[in-house]
């Protein structure tokens, strides 16, 4: 193929594209490859561009022998690396055509594809090998001790019940994951939902000394929503804030208007008035399994999912989130839903 040819349709394809000629140098590089490695790459050699020594070896063979190979090309960015998979191809007369497609985003999804799994283990395996040591315990040192039986038998049912929840909470992620793109359309009260939470809370409440009230806008405040969506929402937010709002404080449940961007919608502010949170874990509260401390969310029996949860829920009401805290003072989780 002659090089203008050549040129043209390197130039017509939106991947980055680089010929290499038999004399070794860049023959043809389209505007996405000079967006890439620069401009002024006609007519240098590769080497001087692509030195990574995985695609010079695929270079090497494609231009020596007419061997088709693959490697990996990482550029360092100014946020995050981007890794390209680069095939090389001989392309006639020793020349060689390298195409470049862009796999961060790929290689992302399965390494968070690999956390994930490896997380669920974790949060799994740990209460298992506490109930399995139980249960060795109770057929043999505490077989004939009835008071000890009774001990681990509630310690056993709180393990085993940790698991129920988890699995639970995994269900629930993984049903709201796969709805996400349908947006609920039938009409509820939010109102009357925000009321029914706090009541089915309040026992609850009642016995960590915790005052649930709500304020703001009056009833019916009426919005497209899944109910029982937003209920699940609602009861995690209302949960926290009295878990980790502290003893003997109050929870605020304050419902007003605001504008989002694409039309009015309502607000409500879950406020507690507990020992706040650090901003530099605020960013990261929704990632799936993400405690700002492990040990005292597990001890009050999370799951660590409840905020990813209401993410995607919140998502697929195309509404918004918000987190503000002030450590010492206290925490205000916002959800705004769009009215239409
Ligand atoms: P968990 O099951 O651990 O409560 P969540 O996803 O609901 O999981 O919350 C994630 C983490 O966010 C919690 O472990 C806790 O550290 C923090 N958090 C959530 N709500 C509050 C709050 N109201 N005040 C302080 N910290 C909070």
């Amino acid at each position: 193929m002659d090089g203008e040819l050549m040129r043209r349709i390197v130039a017509a394809v939106p991947l980055p594209l680089i010929a290499i000629g038999p004399d070794e140098r860049i023959l043809a590089a389209n505007a996405a490859a000079q967006a890439l490695f620069g401009q002024g790459l006609e007519g240098r050699h590769h080497l001087l561009t692509l030195r990574q020594p995985a695609l010079q070896a695929a270079i090497a063979g494609a231009l020596g022998e007419g061997a088709t190979a693959t490697a990996r090309h990482v550029i360092p960015g100014p946020s995050q690396d981007v890794a390209y998979r680069v095939t090389v191809a001989p392309a006639g007369s020793g020349a060689a055509l390298l195409t470049f497609e862009d796999v961060t985003e790929a290689e992302q999804m399965g390494q968070m594809r690999r956390d994930f799994v490896a997380n669920v283990s974790h949060e799994l395996r740990t209460p298992l090998t506490a109930l399995l040591g139980f249960i060795e315990t109770l057929r043999g040192a505490a077989r004939d001790d009835a008071a000890a039986r009774d001990r681990f038998l509630s310690i056993m049912e709180r393990e085993a019940g940790r698991m129920n929840r988890l699995i639970g909470d995994l269900l629930q992620l993984s049903r709201v994951e796969s709805e996400e793109r349908v947006r609920p359309t039938t009409q509820v009260d939010l109102h009357a939902l925000v009321a029914s939470a706090a009541a089915t809370l309040r026992p609850m409440a009642d016995e960590a000394g915790v005052r649930i009230d709500i304020t703001g806008e009056p009833a019916p405040l009426p919005i497209p929503a899944d109910s029982d969506q937003i209920t699940q929402v609602l009861v995690n937010l209302i949960e926290n804030a009295v878990k980790y709002g502290g003893a003997g404080g109050s929870v605020t449940l304050h419902l007003a208007r605001e504008q989002l961007p694409r039309g009015p919608g309502i607000r409500l502010d879950v406020i507690d008035r507990g020992e706040g949170i650090d901003p530099v874990h605020i960013p990261r509260l929704t990632e799936r399994f993400y405690r700002v401390d492990g040990h005292r969310s597990r001890e009050k029996g999370g799951t660590g999912l409840g905020l990813a949860i209401v993410k995607h829920i919140v998502q697929r009401h195309r509404g918004r989130i918000r987190i503000d805290s002030t450590p010492g003072k206290g925490s205000v989780f916002s959800v705004i839903l769009p009215e239409a």
